[in-house]
């Protein structure tokens, strides 16, 4: 059984809880992992909070994090297909999927590891032959590290890696949904040579063991990603502390189709944008805005090849899209399909589970799209989370602007255009902290990734990704100390 990793030890819950871990293809068990309480939520931020004031770890040179952060990147290659396998048995998302998210966490451990050493410190012209002024960067302390479950091995590694670079100490919580990737981690990081107590890692729900880590005293900051709702209700934990706060949450994301875009490859990636993975994707194109002229062939397009999406089993080779990742989380995504019936959008195809006899035991839903959509109905406007496109309609530029910017989301979306200099004037016009131009969906570890609006708080990734887990500390020298009489005396 998956344990606590606490000072680094694997140790058994305080009160001995336990959760099954469900494989979403057939609702089976895959194992049984620990579940902590909110006393091992304390024990194990205390060990954060004396391995960052007491431990070796405060010694260790930048270069020396470095060098850790590159050897855990070669032990995720050397394991990539049992942890590909792992996150796939967990999440239902394809092999393939769990490959590439496998390459990507490598590249981002990489990306920091050598970030690691490039001192930041700045020399600060204090305007005075007598002074030397500079600015230095420390690690913010002990970080409480939140993460959701439909990208888990990847969140957390936009969090810890840059974490670790900074020179900071954490205790991560996965999501209790899907931990297994997590486990995997924490104890290559054991392997690769990180001191005990700088990784602590509690296994548990968001009430037992999240939220006593954003009340304590000993954390410096927390950053979460996962839902609006639980992004608010840690933000407001968080007041009562003045922790930092960094918060990566939803979105309900624009692609946006103009009449003169390359109509193969446009129909391709609106499709790639919202069924990959089932939708469950914070960056997923669920709001197809198509221009008029294009809206009816390019709509039967997405249907015809909408309605030939393979579900199935992720671990076999041919399948494109798998399960829902809950059955509670399938009930969500229905009720969004019923909302839409309601609020008058069409139902092109989909709305439905699908009647495959050998998907009858995990969460599926078929891929779903909606034409006849407005941008006041609910479905358009909140996060399913779910293979639901809706599809919107414009005549102009301008039109096509104010749609992609109708919503109280700003994490990404997507312009596209034949046109170069529309894609840029698009892009410069919609908030959105990632705007893809005749592409939808990559990002790059050395580039910033966040939310405008109600996305979040802060950015991942790029060199911003490090500062979040960083403190700059003004150091000003007087080279010539003389007294200044301002009291007279
Ligand atoms: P969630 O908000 O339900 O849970 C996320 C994490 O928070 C889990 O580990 C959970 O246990 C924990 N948690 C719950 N309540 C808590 C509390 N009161 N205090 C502390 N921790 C608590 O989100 P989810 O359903 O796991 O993930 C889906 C959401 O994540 C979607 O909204 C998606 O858009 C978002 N997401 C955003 C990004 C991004 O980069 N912006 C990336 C992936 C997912």
């Amino acid at each position: 059984m998956a344990m606590l990793f606490i000072a680094g030890q694997w140790v058994e819950p305080a009160e001995g809880g336990t959760r099954d871990v469900i494989n979403p293809f057939d609702g089976s068990v895959i194992t049984t992992v620990a579940e902590a309480s909110p006393a091992d939520a304390e024990a194990a931020v205390q060990a954060a909070r004396t391995a960052f004031d007491e431990g070796e770890w405060s010694s260790w040179s930048p270069g020396k994090r470095g060098e850790l952060l590159l050897r855990m990147a070669d032990l995720l290659q050397r394991d990539r297909a049992e942890i590909a396998r792992l996150e796939t048995l967990d999440t239902g998302k394809t092999l393939v999927e769990s490959g590439i998210d496998v390459d990507d966490v490598t590249a981002v451990f990489r990306y920091y590891g050598e970030l690691a050493d490039k001192d930041p410190t700045r020399v600060v012209d204090a305007g005075s032959e007598s002074v030397h002024s500079r600015v230095v960067y420390e690690p913010v302390g002990v970080c409480a590290l939140i993460t959701p479950w439909n990208y888990p091995l990847l969140q957390a590694s936009w969090k810890v890696a840059p974490a670790l670079a900074a020179g900071n100490t954490m205790v991560i919580k996965p999501s209790e949904v899907t931990p297994l990737t997590t486990v995997k981690m924490v104890e290559l990081l054991v392997e690769a040579g990180v001191p005990a107590g700088v990784v602590n890692l509690l296994l548990g729900s968001g009430p037992a063991a999240g939220a006593p880590m954003v009340e304590s005293p000993l954390v410096d900051l927390v950053s979460f990603t996962g839902g609006l709702r639980t992004g608010q209700a840690i933000m407001k934990a968080a007041a009562g502390t003045v922790k930092k706060v960094a918060l990566e949450l939803g979105g309900k994301n624009p692609n946006i189709v103009f009449a003169d875009a390359d109509f193969e490859a446009a129909v391709d990636y609106a499709l790639m944008a919202v069924f990959l993975h089932a939708g469950q994707v914070c960056s997923a194109g669920t709001r197809l805005i198509v221009q008029d002229e294009l809206h009816d062939d390019f709509v039967a397009a997405v249907v015809e090849r909408a309605k030939r999406i393979k579900l199935g089993n992720g671990l076999d080779e041919g399948t494109e899209s798998g399960p829902l990742v809950s059955e509670e989380h399938r009930a969500k995504v229905e009720s969004y399909v019923e909302l839409g019936l309601q609020e008058g959008a069409r139902l092109l195809t989909g709305g439905n589970r699908p009647d495959d006899p050998e998907l009858q035991n995990g969460f599926f839903y078929l891929p779903t799209v909606f034409d006849d959509c407005r941008r006041d109905m609910r479905l358009v406007q909140e996060e399913t989370f779910g293979p639901i496109m809706t599809v919107e309609r414009f005549r102009t530029e301008d039109e096509a602007i104010a749609l992609g910017n109708d919503t109280d989301y700003g994490l990404a979306g997507a312009v596209w255009t034949g046109d170069t200099e529309r894609g840029e004037r698009v892009a410069a016009k919609l908030r959105h902290g990632t705007v893809w131009i005749n592409d939808f969906g990559p990002y790059l570890p050395q580039a910033e990734w966040g939310g405008f609006k109600r996305s979040g708080i802060g950015r991942e990734l790029g060199h911003d990704g490090l500062a979040e887990y960083r403190e700059a500390k003004h150091i000003y020298r007087n080279l010539a100390p003389a007294p200044q009489r301002w009291f007279g005396g």
